[in-house]
């Protein structure tokens, strides 16, 4: 190692310790479930995405193993070059069937997905104005176009149309919103943001990672909610590794949108498609949310039970509208010191602060699944209830 590499890497490691950001993943010695082992612990996870319980559903195994033996443990190549199978194929037919739209692509995952797309539809001389809050990816993909990049204050329709009436453009204009916002669990107004887009000639592009699975009839997500999926000035954008507990992304929309993007966006380009056995698991998972209600009918149970009982015992939910139940501690040093409390407890879950979030406002996130049982989270409810106590949080 170079002395400038060297001191590089320990420079940067010593800013981050200092200002207290510099993260340890905790190890999952067992499958995402919820129940699980972490460090060698038994714990109830209230920490993934793993909305529907899917991440270790045996249908979805089985399908990922039948795929596996037929098909290859590897695609081979970027799809444009013989990397692309059939059951890639009939799996983005599924997908675009299931979300209402004209076609379906999908990407490596939810990250690539929003620097393909945005990267792919804007130019310069366009205008795209985006939600205050929208998740990294969205940022980054926005940095990598030329477009001019504005914000809209949070869910804030007036705002919004005040910067698209002081932005006047000849060219695309684009609304980019998070259809369910990761860390605070509130919903995009849709509604309203698409009633302000089309008012102005703008396309209103939806990123529903935590909406899919979890929102609308069947899981079709948050477009569907607000009884949008016909419009043909939506563009719908998620990923595959939430609620449908595998990986990947998607983009969904008209035909063209799908043809341009096979032939402009960077990641289905220059990298290699997903693994039969993940094509697998996702189809089964399109499969069972669509055949067996009680997945959802589980979750938002579960969602209400547990957020009812937070509630009572005094806790700050944020105004969270989804089974991404936020615990506000204020300090990121409270919220810390109380992830470690429930963990030891016996619950897992993850304390947010500066920057991930704004000063001022660290929480616990915890994420609700159709998995956990009434006994989970009566055991993490008794473990907040103790933990908020001795901080004086309630
Ligand atoms: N968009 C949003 C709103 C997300 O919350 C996430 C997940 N952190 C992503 C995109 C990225 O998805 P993936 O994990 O599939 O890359």
């Amino acid at each position: 190692m170079t002395v400038q590499l060297k001191n590089r890497l320990a420079s940067e490691l010593a800013d981050l310790r200092s200002s207290g950001l510099l993260l340890h993943p905790r190890v999952l010695d067992a499958a995402n479930r919820a129940r699980t082992t972490v460090d060698g612990r038994e714990v109830v996870n209230l920490a993934s995405n793993n909305y529907l319980g899917f991440a270790d559903h045996p249908a979805l195994k089985a399908k990922a193993a039948a795929y596996l033996e037929q098909w290859g443990a590897g695609a081979g190549a970027v799809r444009t070059i013989a990397g692309t199978l059939r059951i890639h194929e009939d799996f983005e037919e599924q997908l675009a069937a299931f979300k209402h739209a004209g076609s379906a692509l999908v990407l490596q995952s939810g990250f690539t997905t929003n620097q393909g797309v945005l990267g792919t539809l804007l130019r310069e001389g366009d205008l795209v104005v985006s939600d205050e809050l929208n998740h990294a990816s969205i940022i980054d993909g926005l940095r990598l176009t030329k477009a001019t990049r504005k914000v809209f204050k949070h869910a804030d329709s007036a705002d919004l149309d005040r910067v698209l009436r002081d932005h006047p453009t000849d060219g695309l204009r684009l609304v980019v919103t998070d259809g369910v916002f990761s860390m605070d669990g509130d919903i995009a107004p849709l509604g309203e943001l698409v009633r302000v887009a089309r008012e102005h000639g703008a396309i209103t592009y939806v990123d529903d990672a935590h909406g899919s699975g979890v929102l609308g009839e069947a899981g079709r997500g948050t477009v569907h909610h607000f009884g949008l999926q016909d419009a043909d000035d939506v563009i719908q954008v998620g990923t595959l590794s939430k609620a449908w507990g595998v990986v990947g992304g998607y983009a969904a929309g008209p035909r063209d949108l799908r043809e341009l993007l096979i032939n402009r966006a960077r990641p289905y380009l220059f990298s290699t498609a997903h693994p039969p056995a993940v094509v697998g698991a996702l189809s089964a998972a399109l499969d069972l949310v669509q055949s067996d209600p009680s997945f959802m009918e589980r979750l938002w149970a579960n969602t209400r039970f547990f957020k009812a009982e937070l509630q009572t015992l005094g806790f700050d939910l944020m105004g969270s509208q989804t089974p991404i139940t936020p615990v506000l501690f204020g300090e990121a040093s409270t919220a810390f010191e109380a992830s470690r409390a429930l963990f030891h407890e016996g619950i897992f879950a993850v304390g947010l602060g500066f920057p991930t979030v704004p000063r001022g406002q660290a929480r616990i996130r915890n994420i609700v699944t159709a998995e956990h049982t009434r006994h989970d989270l009566e055991q993490a409810l008794a473990a907040y209830a103790k933990v908020g106590r001795a901080l004086g949080v309630i």
